[in-house]
């Protein structure tokens, strides 16, 4: 079986039965795999027998990458099919310094949010934990980043702000999480780690609790009529219910909580609702990212002028919060935020109860 991705218990439970979950051959395995980019297992500096027995039992494979596209200002986007065929998107984002690794969490999403394309994929599903820790790990292989058996520079950061909600897939992503963010594999600190949601309050009280990653909310409106159009999931958590929510993550000066806030002509970005969103905001440990919108076929809102972003900012930078317009990134391969979206389209049956616990 395929191990990459794999949580320290899972690996534990896949060794037990070839009777090799002993410390040595689990920690060649865990360090082999997570900081040092093994491919194979002859790679694991492991004797011959212990080989011959995983050899029958486990492979050091990766997800197939079906597609890799590179845009004009660096941007990466992998396409992953993953065992059963469903096909997912990983996205490299290049920044001074180190880049962010920017993963999937589910096949589509079921949120529909208004002006996303990935929540117009009519096929849906949970990625496994696995799933989801081994994009870093398949994005470290195809950057390179795994240099002479040891763990390169390349990838500083993760976002959870692929395909999917990553809060309704909660225990595979908090158990991925605890793959990226293992200090004996692929070391990402939980504090390089941003999770994006639209806003699904219970899970976020139960993020801060477990696993107090950096968050990052999906605000887009700053009153409920408007987030409701937008963000459906709002109809369940309003405004007030989702700020309060914020008001309780646990948040220092250093690691504050991000509001992405799409930019759509004429429908959110007014003067006003600038002045509505710094009165929402007041007194959270907040800071903001325009994102101007990005098309794709079909949609139905434009991209706000420059000029108005800039206005719609510069009341934000007035009221303290720095530089918040969002580049778009990769816009040449769709790799945008919002715009992934696979030919997932299979038919299937209804996505059962993926909401059961919210
Ligand atoms: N589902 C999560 C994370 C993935 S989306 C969430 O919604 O937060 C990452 C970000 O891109 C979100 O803020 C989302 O609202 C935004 N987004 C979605 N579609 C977009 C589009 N077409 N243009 C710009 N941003 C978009
Ligand atoms: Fe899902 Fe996020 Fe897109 Fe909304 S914006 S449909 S929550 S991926």
């Amino acid at each position: 079986m395929m191990i990459v991705g794999l949580g320290r218990d899972e690996l534990r439970a896949v060794l037990a039965p070839l009777e090799l979950d002993t410390p040595r051959v689990f920690r060649a395995l865990w360090t082999g795999l997570y900081a040092r980019g093994a491919t194979s297992i002859e790679q694991l500096g492991l004797g011959k027998k212990v080989c011959e027995k995983l050899a029958g039992a486990v492979s050091l494979a990766r997800p197939e990458m079906v597609r890799e596209q590179v845009s004009s200002d660096g941007t990466r986007k992998w396409l992953l099919k993953l065992a059963d065929g469903n096909l997912v998107e990983t996205v490299y984002i290049p920044e001074e310094g180190r880049g962010a690794v920017c993963v999937s969490s589910q096949v589509g999403c079921t949120m529909r949010c208004s002006f996303c394309h990935t929540g117009t994929q009519p096929l849906v599903r949970n990625l496994t934990a696995a799933e989801i820790a081994a994009q870093v790990v398949l994005a470290r292989d195809r950057l390179g980043d795994f240099v002479g058996g040891k763990r390169g520079n390349l990838v500083g950061s993760v976002v959870l702000m692929g395909m999917g909600e990553p809060l309704a897939n909660f225990d595979a992503v908090v158990s991925a999480i605890a793959v990226m963010s293992d200090a004996d594999g692929l070391a990402i600190s939980r504090r390089r780690i941003t999770l994006s949601t639209s806003g699904l309050v219970p899970q976020i009280d139960r993020l801060g609790s477990e696993c107090p990653v950096s968050l990052a909310i999906s605000l887009h409106a700053t009153n409920d009529a408007l987030r409701n159009e937008l963000v459906p999931i709002n109809t369940r958590f309003n405004l007030a219910t989702l700020i309060d929510a914020c008001r309780r993550y646990p948040a220092t000066n250093a690691r504050r909580i991000l509001f992405e806030y799409v930019m759509l002509d004429g429908v959110n970005d007014s003067d006003a609702e600038a002045r509505a969103l710094v009165k929402l905001l007041a007194g959270l440990h907040a800071k903001v990212n325009l994102i101007p919108f990005n098309p794709w076929p079909g949609s139905r809102y434009g991209t706000s002028k420059p000029e108005r972003i800039e206005a719609f900012a510069r009341i934000l930078v007035e009221a303290g919060y720095p530089s918040p317009v969002r580049t778009p990134r990769g816009r040449d391969i769709a790799a945008a935020c919002g715009q992934l979206k696979s030919d997932s389209t299979r038919p299937q049956k209804a996505p059962r109860s993926l909401h059961a616990d919210i």
